[in-house]
């Protein structure tokens, strides 16, 4: 029987050492009033990208669903079981998120699965029914013709973001409290070896680099 992975414990015991002193009171106070998390992100199941780590958030302030890149299927009211509408009509409905983030990334492998129309993994073909939410946005990211590969699949990754945006706002619930101001929908987008993060400008359609001088300063002087 395989055990509990190492890794799992040593970081736990870093995290009672260092993180939990710190934030015990707020954990304390979270447990006794709830979490009241202004944002939710969608985000994708990669290990590269966690939206915690990215946006040096604490215990409560981020709500987050993952899967395999960050899709949102249309709104669709046939009893399916669905993680992702239940985690949208709990944060919109119960937390009533201000924000709602779409966070894409590069090098995504759902994304490149679906460009590369990769073969099924399992009978099942999870993957592949999954992704193939991604088709809208291919259609909108164009045909690929001479564009090396790599240009194309961050096209693609952000064309993505952006009908997943789109999907959002079928959800009535979502559309409604667009419409009144209180809810915001973002597009973003993790480039994971510049580490740098850019966020949808939706009159122009580009994703425009933010904190561009924080970031550019974390690079300018090698710290080791
Ligand atoms: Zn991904």
């Amino acid at each position: 029987m395989m055990t509990f992975p190492q890794r799992l414990i040593d970081g736990y015991t870093a995290f009672l050492s260092d993180r939990l002193p710190v934030e015990q009171s707020r954990f304390r106070e979270l447990a006794e009033t709830g979490q009241h998390p202004e944002t939710m992100v969608i985000g994708c199941c990669d290990s590269r990208v966690s939206p915690e780590v990215i946006f040096d958030a604490r215990p409560g302030e981020l709500f987050v669903a993952r899967n395999v890149a960050n899709l949102v299927p249309p709104y669709t009211p046939d009893g399916a079981t669905r993680a992702i509408s239940a985690a949208l009509e709990f944060a919109v409905q119960a937390l009533k998120v201000k924000h709602i983030v779409v966070l894409g990334h590069a090098q995504c492998g759902g994304i490149r699965a679906f460009a590369e129309h990769a073969a099924p993994l399992s009978p099942g073909d999870f993957i592949g029914h999954w992704i193939a939410l991604i088709a809208p946005a291919a259609e909108a990211a164009g045909p690929r013709g001479e564009t090396p590969l790599a240009d194309y699949l961050t096209r693609l990754e952000q064309a993505s973001v952006v009908t997943t945006l789109d999907n959002l706002m079928t959800f009535p619930c979502i559309k409604i409290l667009v419409e009144r101001g209180r809810l915001a929908l973002h597009g973003a987008y993790f480039g994971v070896a510049t580490g740098e993060l850019s966020v949808l400008d939706r009159e122009s359609g580009e994703f425009v680099p933010v904190a561009g001088e924080a970031h550019a300063n974390a690079f300018a002087a090698p710290r080791f």
